[in-house]
C-alpha cells in the first residue's frame, strides 16, 4: 500500500505534471511495482525522480524518461515492440501492459535472466527476452510497429530503421558517450523522418552499431 501511494505520487508529480498524457502509459506506471525491479537496498528510493543502479554498472532509467519514451511510441494493443536494453525489465513490464508483444534484447546475461524471472513471476506472457547485441535488432521477428532503445548510440543503427514497419516509430538517444539527444524517428511511405526532442544521458549501447566496450 505504501508503495502504491509512492507510485501514484510519482505518476502525478513526475509524469502528469510534466506533460505525459497517454492514459495507458500513466496506468501502466501506476501499476508496475518499480521497487521490485531495483536492488532491495534501493527499494525505498525506487519512486524517486532519478535513475538507479541495477548492478553490472547499469541503470534503471528515471521514471519520467520511461514515461516520455513509451508515450512517444504512441502504442496500441496490437503493436509488436522491439526493446533494446532490457536492464531490470521494468520498462519491459510497462510496455507489456500496453502492447501486444515485447521483444526485448539485453547483452548482459545476468540482467536478462533476472528480468525474465521477475516478469514471469508477475504473470506476463507477452514478452520474449534474448541475450544478444541489440544494436543489430531482431531480424527474424521484424517488422516492428515500435522500437525503443534504452542505451546511448553514436548514430541510429541502420538495421533498426530497416526493421521498422511502415508507419512505425523508433525512439533512441543519440550522441556522444557523455551526452545525447533523444530522437523520435518514424517511417512514412518507406522514408525515414527524424525529430530531435531534448538532451539526455544514458549508459552506452555496446555492440556492432554502438560503442566498443
Ligand atoms: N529500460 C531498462 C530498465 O527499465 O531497467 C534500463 C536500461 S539500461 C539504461 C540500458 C541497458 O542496455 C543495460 O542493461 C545494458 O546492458 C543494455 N545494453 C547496452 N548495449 C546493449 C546492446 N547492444 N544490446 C542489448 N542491450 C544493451
Amino acid at each position: 500500500m505504501q508503495y502504491q501511494i509512492q507510485r501514484d505520487r510519482m505518476v502525478q508529480d513526475q509524469l502528469v505534471a510534466r506533460g505525459i498524457k497517454d492514459t495507458r502509459v500513466l496506468q501502466a506506471m501506476r501499476k508496475t511495482p518499480r521497487h521490485l525491479f531495483v536492488e532491495e537496498a534501493f527499494a525505498m528510493r525506487a519512486y524517486g525522480d532519478y535513475p538507479l543502479l541495477i548492478g553490472e554498472k547499469q541503470t534503471i532509467s528515471q521514471p519520467f524518461m520511461v514515461g516520455y519514451m513509451v508515450e512517444a511510441l504512441a502504442l496500441n494493443n496490437k503493436d509488436r515492440v522491439l526493446e533494446i536494453g532490457t536492464g531490470s525489465g521494468y520498462q519491459t513490464a510497462v510496455l507489456a501492459e500496453i502492447c501486444q508483444k515485447v521483444f526485448s534484447i539485453e547483452r548482459i546475461k545476468s540482467l536478462a535472466k533476472k528480468a525474465r524471472q521477475l516478469l514471469e513471476s508477475f504473470g506476463y506472457h507477452n514478452f520474449q527476452i534474448r541475450i544478444d547485441d541489440g544494436s543489430i535488432g531482431w531480424a527474424e521477428k521484424a517488422p516492428f510497429e515500435a522500437i525503443i532503445v534504452s542505451a546511448a548510440a553514436p548514430q541510429v543503427p541502420a538495421p533498426l530503421c530497416e526493421q521498422l514497419a511502415e508507419g512505425g516509430r523508433l525512439v533512441i538517444p543519440v550522441g556522444t558517450e557523455k551526452s545525447q539527444t533523444l530522437r523520435l524517428i518514424y517511417k512514412k511511405n518507406g522514408e525515414i523522418f527524424e525529430e530531435e526532442k531534448f538532451g539526455c544521458t544514458f549508459v552506452k549501447l555496446i555492440g556492432k552499431y554502438g560503442w566498443e566496450i
